[in-house]
């Protein structure tokens, strides 16, 4: 087995029937490292590259990874395991699509090379919750801490900002 190479070439890989399989950590992907606090977690790559109906490119894929984010009901850490997987056809005509059984989801007009960790990043990104929470209940930060009701800015005062600072652009 080996390791992905920086830019996936598309129809060259699934001509080949290339398989990869790699281990990243977290910080190789920018846009996934900007949104979770474990930078230094493994995240394991399996990528199959095949021909569907003679002429479909297509790539299967399947990762694995934890992500610590903030939960957004207690705002302590919240570790979720995803595992995104994938299975993609690259068509050129929209009605190619016809020939594939549901099982495919399908790209129109990809380019013919692109960054390995920019679309894993994309298939990774979609299995992220917008509002991570614990699966337990956990308790409200609001319920824990009345204080900040107190020191909430009064949203009027916030208007008056954004009103003064249109008038001065
Ligand atoms: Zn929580």
């Amino acid at each position: 087995m080996q390791g992905i190479p920086t830019n996936i070439k598309l129809l060259s890989f699934s001509k080949k029937g290339l398989i990869f399989s790699q281990i990243f950590s977290v910080k190789d992907f920018p846009r996934i490292n900007e949104i979770v606090t474990n930078p230094n977690d493994k995240i394991t790559v399996d990528l199959s590259f095949f021909i569907e109906n003679n002429r479909i490119p297509c790539i299967e894929g399947n990762v694995k990874l934890e992500v610590a984010l903030d939960c957004q009901r207690c705002l302590t850490e919240v570790k979720l395991q995803l595992n995104p997987v994938f299975k993609l056809a690259f068509i050129i005509h929209e009605n190619q699509a016809d020939e594939l059984d549901d099982s495919f989801e399908t790209i129109l007009n990809a380019d013919e090379e692109f960054s390995t960790i920019e679309f894993i990043t994309d298939e990774v990104l979609i299995t992220i919750p917008m509002i991570p929470m614990h699966s337990h209940d956990c308790q409200s930060y609001k319920d824990k801490s009345p204080i900040m009701e107190q020191k909430r800015e009064n949203p009027f005062a916030v208007l008056e900002q954004l009103k003064n600072s249109n008038r001065s652009q």
